[in-house]
């Protein structure tokens, strides 16, 4: 998304752009592919929220918009397969969820009451309260006096997905963006969208849109390094041996791979290269399972107090499917995908236990599953899915433009202030592409505004 996003803006910007990519896909970590039976499957459900201005922009700009489908009404289900849901009530922000909230069954009194307090203090201090990036997310939250039962089954809930993070290890600012970008400060902002296409489908516009625009994607091909002269880019060399050159270079690549681009003596030399190895990074595992019959009628539900997450229906979510395009025996099954943030207790578990534990937890909450017959399933297990937005992180995030001249840094981890998501991987291209213009004399912004503050909100912040 860093790459796609940075070569359509410099190309409309004029430039003649050239990208090369090592996989036969597009969508790095955000892609889809063909299981051996021929099913195709994202890698993950991708979701993006209202909040995420940059990503909404950039579909736009390929085309992708229209296949993003944006939902307002948020499922909550808990062991008992009881469900609780968040939904919009025509009131300004932030009291457009409150309704809702204040009816969540998922939550006792006093939870709602603690949880109620501490979304006051992000308000009044306008999203910044202080000592939020000095303190993890638990931290914090226990200085707000915040129940077990609002911890585990709130705050938990909404943030661990969000940010592939355990709230012991999140800074805590990251925490407070979440509430206050997404359902704080614009009644939009938490609109949950999700692609009804497989992920790839989203990248088809990216190729013609380069290509109308005079720019090039070149797939397979892996740049085995940088050529760097005198402090200064001079081409990159491709793992087949040949080599390019350019004005200017874009690394889009994750953190960990640009320092196998780069010679060794640049990344001892330069301290924002080593500083790179300080990244910690977190798992995420989804879980696929084709059933032969339907067994939820919900387009995603979030799970409470358990291991699994997120459940998603996919076969409603994919229009592809809805046709009965292969995942589900003639159609008539249903297909699910069960996401799982922060996966640290099952990266050395084997699949089969995945499946199992993911099934006993899907008998609870959706007890057909317990019958029905499941065709087949697999789980995609991400090790690194995530840079970790752990204390202290943001000191490592650089800037687009790197001490190395012509050498432009883009990518999700770097200093985009928001976590490692599409959005930020879009923002990323964007700061690179502008950057890029700025050091030639071209001054263009690709970087779209947050969504604003909205007027009940800026006068509870003022007091
Ligand atoms: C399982 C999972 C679930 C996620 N869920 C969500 C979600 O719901 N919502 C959300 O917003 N974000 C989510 N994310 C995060 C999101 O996918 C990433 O933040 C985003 O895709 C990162 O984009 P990027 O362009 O910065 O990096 P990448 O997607 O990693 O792109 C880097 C690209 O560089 C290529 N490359 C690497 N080395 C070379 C080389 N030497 N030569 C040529 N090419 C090279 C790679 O193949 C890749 O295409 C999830 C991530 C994972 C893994």
């Amino acid at each position: 998304m860093a790459g796609l996003s940075s070569a359509i803006a410099l190309a409309e910007a004029g430039w003649r752009v050239r990208l090369l990519e090592k996989r036969p896909h597009l969508g790095g970590r955000a892609a889809s592919y063909t299981l051996p039976d021929g099913t195709e499957i994202d890698n993950c459900q991708h979701v993006t929220l209202g909040c995420c201005t940059n990503l909404e922009d950039f579909y736009g700009r390929v085309g992708a918009q229209e296949k993003i489908r944006y939902f307002e009404r948020l499922a909550f289900a808990d062991r008992s397969g009881r469900i609780s849901r968040i939904g919009p009530w025509p009131l300004p922000a932030p009291l457009h969820l409150g309704p809702s909230f204040a009816c969540f069954r998922g939550l006792s009194v006093a939870d709602k009451l603690a949880i109620a307090r501490a979304l006051m203090a992000i308000l009044r201090s306008g999203g910044r309260p202080e000592g939020a990036t000095a303190a993890t997310m638990l931290e914090w939250l226990r200085e707000q006096r915040q129940t077990p039962g609002a911890i585990e089954r709130f705050w938990r809930v909404v943030l661990v997905s969000a940010l592939d993070e355990e709230l012991d290890r999140t800074q805590a600012q990251y925490g407070i963006d979440v509430f206050w970008k997404g359902f704080l400060m614009n009644h939009a902002g938490y609109r949950i969208g999700v692609p009804a296409v497989p992920l790839g489908e989203l990248y088809a516009g990216c190729r013609s849109a380069l290509e109308q625009r005079g720019g090039e994607i070149r797939t397979r091909a892996r740049v085995s390094g940088f050529s760097i002269e005198e402090g200064r880019v001079v081409g990159l060399v491709l793992e087949d041996g040949s080599e390019e050159a350019a004005d200017a270079y874009v690394s889009a690549v994750p953190h960990s791979a640009l320092l196998d681009l780069l010679p060794a003596e640049v990344v001892e030399r330069e301290p924002v290269f080593g500083q790179l190895r300080q990244f910690g990074s977190s798992p995420i595992t989804g879980v696929h399972l084709w059933f032969d019959r339907e067994v939820t009628q919900e387009p995603f539900l979030a799970l409470m107090g358990m291991e699994s997450q997120w459940i998603f229906n996919k076969t409603r979510l994919l229009e592809a499917a809805a046709n009965g395009s292969g995942n589900g025996p003639g159609g008539q099954g249903q297909y699910l995908q069960v996401v799982i943030s922060a996966s640290y207790d099952l990266v050395s578990r084997s699949r089969q236990e995945i499946i199992e534990l993911v099934r006993k937890e899907l008998g609870e909450v959706l007890p057909v599953t317990r019958t029905a017959r499941m065709v087949k399933a697999t789980v995609v297990k991400e090790t690194a899915a995530t840079f970790s937005p752990a204390l202290g992180v943001d000191r490592w995030r650089p800037e687009a433009q790197s001490p190395i001249r012509q050498l432009f840094l883009a990518g999700d981890w770097t200093r985009t202030g928001w976590p490692a998501t599409m959005e930020s991987a879009v923002r990323s291209g964007y700061l690179a592409a502008q950057a890029i213009l700025s050091r030639a004399g071209q001054h263009r912004t690709f970087l779209q505004p947050d969504l604003p503050p909205e007027g009940f909100v800026q006068m509870l912040v003022r007091s």
